[in-house]
Parts: structure tokens; C-alpha cells; sequence
């Protein structure tokens, strides 16, 4: 009998409740100068954003770009302040008050570099176009991070001409950065280890999540949007394996050196992974079994029990992106040789791993259990570059000022807070423990969030006023309600359900 039930609940796991772990993504289309902020100009936004596009600033080189938005900004009433101006560190920031106000400050933040164009017949419109097609903006940027950078900067530039901002409690600052799709060395971590006490950040809202549609089975219309509060933390090693050895292909040594780092690799691949369910995902799968409701939200809801551990590393096989939130994730991104003739064994061979650690795991000790997997003492593992370590951001009232910003906006929606499979800047302010928030506010569409890193991008003017809305509403809810008084704003109860 027992063992019926059980047979029953798994098959009714694997055909209910694991089809929705895991995202798509479906956008809306709804009249595009209906939705736009009333107070704010649609023509001279979409053209900002397309020049800001025309300004190419692959990584290392954002000061003609920076430059732009330096203009830009000194043309508003906003105060500027330009932290650093080298071709590949031109840092800028545009406030509502000046920073020696040293009022506490919410930060906006996002990214001037943009990864380089690839697969240029594949573009409909030049990368670097700013096309406006009347409906979307295109090139590289558009969504990563561009379009973002001009919603933020719009927001606060709305809330600056509807408000009386003579004496607010928060300081308010759009924030561009350098050099984020790299790793941030010249950008967020330069200005956080000089200019942390002038720019005073209580909050720091960044990229990461998105609003997304097909997530709830029980009702796929409603707008999901997720709001990463932690990040993986990105760990690459090398490993390298020398034989002197060498020798000729047609009599191979026992040992040679490719054979050894083959061997070792699989080791490596067959491994049994641990399932992590960090805070932070054990928060998102809470919210989401809640939203879902039913039974299928009971098992969404414990999804962390052991008890489901069988049916949930069925799921993580098929799912990469389900697998993400719960495992530590090793890929082999590069194995190289030196160059070579075709029957010379080569002395030395070398893998490239990149690692992405679930927040909590300790480097010290991952880096042990490589060398145990590996199991082969002649493997030299050396660290080639990690991401800061940092604690996830807690559910406080800046969160809940995003939910309900985010509500304001999209009446019908929900928001959930989860782990972000990659790493960006947030991290960096996160390591500085500087509660820190990522999403894009839009519904983007599948098509429109595949183009990040891809070829034509582009953003819809539907989102880029949405997110405007999203942001404004949220310098609304810090700055003029409850409990956001100067006295509250260190409150960072956590909520933990
Ligand atoms: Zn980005």
C-alpha cells in the first residue's frame, strides 16, 4: 500500500510539479504610447537610448559613452560627478543632491560597458545603430545595460520635477559603471574601495531578474518577477598536468599527459553532485509553492525535503537552469596542449574549470574537493580568479518597497526573490554588505531575453517606460512613506517564513 502511494506521488511529481521548475518566458503586447509615463518625454528618451546604443563601449573602452551621459547629465538639474575618466574606467554618477550632502543614499546602478557584437550577418539592424523601428530599440546594450541605465536615470529625474526635493530624507543616484562584463576590476570594485564613504549607498538596485510569464501552472498569465538577493560566486581554476615524457604518438607512455588530465576530468563529470538549497532559494521555492497554491505548491513549497532528494536530481539532469539554483556547478570552459605535430605526445597538458559556487560554500574547501575528485597528486590546481564572497540581501522593507513599486505597475504580478545563477556588480556591493536587488522592471519577452549577449537585441519601448514607472515608484515608496523614516532606514529584519 505504502508503496503505491509512493509510486503514485512520484509520477505525480514528474508530471506535475517538475515541468514547472523551470522559467520561460512570454512578453506582452499592448499599446506602446498608452503605457508610456505621462511625465516623462517619449521621444527625447527613446533618442537618448539610441545615441547612448551609438556610443560602441565594448568593455575597455566606455569613455565615449561615458562621455555622452556626462553631457547628457550636465544639461539636467541633476548633480554630476565623474569619479574617474580613463577610456577604461570612466565612472560617472548623477544626483539628486550633491554627495558631500552625505545623505544615506539609494543607488541605481548599472553598466556602461556592453559585450562585443558577434555574428554581424545575423543582425537585422547594425549593433550599434540604435535603430527605432517604432516599437523597438535595437543594438548592443539595449536590455545589457543600457536601456536599464536610462530607465533609472529618467525615474529619477521624473521624481526630481513631481516632487518638492528641497530637504528628502534619501539621496538619490544613477550610477554608471565601467568594466562590469569583465569582472568590475575598474568599475564597481574601484569605486567601492575609494569612493565608498562619499557615495554613503543604503541601497543598491542593479540587472538581474526579469518579470516572466508561464512560471505558475495554476496560472500562466500571471507576471512572475524575480529578484535576485544573491549570486553564485564564480570561482576558475586551473589545472595543469606536465609529463616530461613526452614521446612519440605511435608508442605511448602509460601516463602521458592528456591522458591523465582525461581521466581525472571524468572523475570529475561523473560526479555525484549535493543538492544546496541556499536561503535564498529556499526563499524562492516558498513564494513560489505559495503563489502556485494547491498541492503542487505544498511540494514546490519543500522542495528542500529530503524526501523529494530522488526527484529532484531527476529534474536538475534535464534542466540546467534548475540545476544552477541548487548545485555547485563545474564546467571545463578550455583544455589546451602546446602546438604540436600530430604524433608528438604533448609534455604538459591544461584545463580551464569555471566554478559557481552557491553562496556559503567555502572556496577553501571546494578547491579540496576538486583535488579529491581529481584524485591525482601530478595535477597542479591553482586559482585563476574568483568573485568577492558575499552574503545574500535580506527581504527588508527596500525589498518590500520594490514588491510593492513593482505592484504599483503591474497590479496582477508577483515577485519572488531568488539566487542568480551568474555574477554582476551586484556582488561587489553585496561583498561590502550593502543590501542589494537585481532585476530588470519589464515583462520581457523570451525572444528579447535571448538576445542579451546574442545577436539583435533590442528593448521594447513598452518595457523601457514600464521600467521607468518601476523605478520611479520605488523612489516614491523610500522617499515619502512609511516606515522609511531616517530613523528606520537601518532596519533590515529579515523574513524568513
Ligand atoms: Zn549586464
Amino acid at each position: 500500500m505504502l508503496k503505491c502511494i509512493f509510486l503514485k506521488f512520484i509520477v505525480f511529481f514528474l508530471l506535475t510539479v517538475c515541468p514547472l521548475i523551470s522559467f520561460s518566458y512570454s512578453g506582452q503586447s499592448t499599446d506602446t504610447l498608452s503605457l508610456w509615463p505621462t511625465n516623462v518625454a517619449y521621444y527625447e528618451t527613446i533618442s537618448l537610448l539610441s545615441e547612448y546604443i551609438q556610443r560602441e563601449s565594448v568593455t575597455g573602452n566606455e569613455k565615449e559613452a561615458g562621455l555622452f551621459l556626462e553631457e547628457y547629465i550636465k544639461s539636467t538639474d541633476l548633480n554630476l560627478r565623474v569619479f574617474s575618466d580613463q577610456a577604461n574606467k570612466y565612472n560617472i554618477a548623477a544626483s539628486l543632491y550633491p554627495l558631500d550632502s552625505n545623505k544615506p543614499n539609494i543607488i541605481l546602478q548599472s553598466h556602461i560597458d556592453v559585450v562585443p557584437a558577434e555574428a554581424l550577418e545575423s543582425w537585422d539592424h547594425g549593433p550599434y545603430s540604435g535603430h527605432f523601428d517604432g516599437k523597438y530599440i535595437y543594438g548592443r546594450g539595449a536590455l545589457d545595460c543600457k536601456g536599464v541605465g536610462i530607465m533609472q536615470l529618467k525615474a529619477l529625474m521624473a521624481f526630481k520635477s513631481d516632487y518638492d526635493t528641497a530637504d528628502l530624507p534619501f539621496n538619490i543616484t544613477a550610477l554608471f559603471l565601467s568594466g562590469e562584463e569583465t569582472g568590475g576590476n575598474f568599475g564597481a570594485a574601484y569605486i567601492l574601495s575609494q569612493f565608498k564613504e562619499e557615495l554613503n549607498p543604503v541601497v543598491v538596485l542593479g540587472e538581474g531578474g526579469a518579470g516572466y510569464k508561464n512560471v505558475l501552472k495554476n496560472n500562466p498569465e500571471k507576471t512572475v518577477f524575480g529578484v535576485s538577493i544573491a549570486e553564485k560566486q564564480s570561482l576558475w581554476v586551473k589545472l595543469k598536468v606536465v609529463n616530461e615524457d613526452g614521446g612519440h604518438g605511435a608508442a605511448p607512455s602509460a601516463n602521458y599527459a592528456n591522458l591523465q588530465l582525461i581521466k581525472s576530468l571524468n572523475n570529475l563529470n561523473t560526479r555525484k553532485v549535493n543538492l544546496l538549497f541556499h536561503r535564498s532559494t529556499r526563499q524562492m521555492f516558498r513564494r513560489l509553492g505559495k503563489a502556485e497554491g494547491g498541492v503542487r505548491g505544498f511540494f514546490i513549497r519543500n522542495i528542500n525535503w529530503s524526501i523529494l532528494a530522488p526527484f529532484v536530481r531527476k529534474q536538475i539532469e534535464n534542466d540546467p537552469f534548475f540545476s544552477s539554483l541548487i548545485t555547485n556547478t563545474i564546467t571545463v570552459s578550455n583544455i589546451f596542449n602546446p602546438p604540436g605535430p600530430p604524433n608528438q605526445i604533448s609534455n604538459y597538458a591544461v584545463a580551464v574549470l569555471d566554478c559557481r559556487l552557491v553562496p556559503g560554500t567555502s572556496t577553501k574547501n571546494f578547491l579540496n574537493y576538486i583535488k579529491r575528485k581529481l584524485d591525482n597528486d601530478n595535477i597542479e590546481i591553482s586559482v585563476i580568479s574568483q568573485s568577492p564572497e558575499a552574503k545574500p540581501s535580506k527581504l527588508n522593507n527596500y525589498y518590500k518597497a520594490i514588491e510593492r513599486a513593482i505592484a504599483e505597475t503591474y497590479p496582477q504580478s508577483e515577485t519572488i526573490p531568488f539566487l542568480f545563477p551568474a555574477t554582476s556588480d551586484n556582488s561587489t556591493f553585496r561583498s561590502y554588505d550593502i543590501p542589494s536587488y537585481g532585476f530588470i522592471p519589464a515583462v520581457i519577452s523570451e525572444r528579447d531575453i535571448n538576445s542579451i549577449h546574442s545577436h539583435n537585441e533590442r528593448i521594447s519601448v513598452e518595457d523601457l517606460g514600464s521600467g521607468i514607472k518601476v523605478y520611479y515608484n520605488f523612489l516614491k515608496q523610500v522617499q515619502l512613506k512609511e516606515p522609511f523614516s531616517i530613523f528606520n532606514i537601518f532596519n533590515d529584519a529579515d523574513e524568513e517564513e
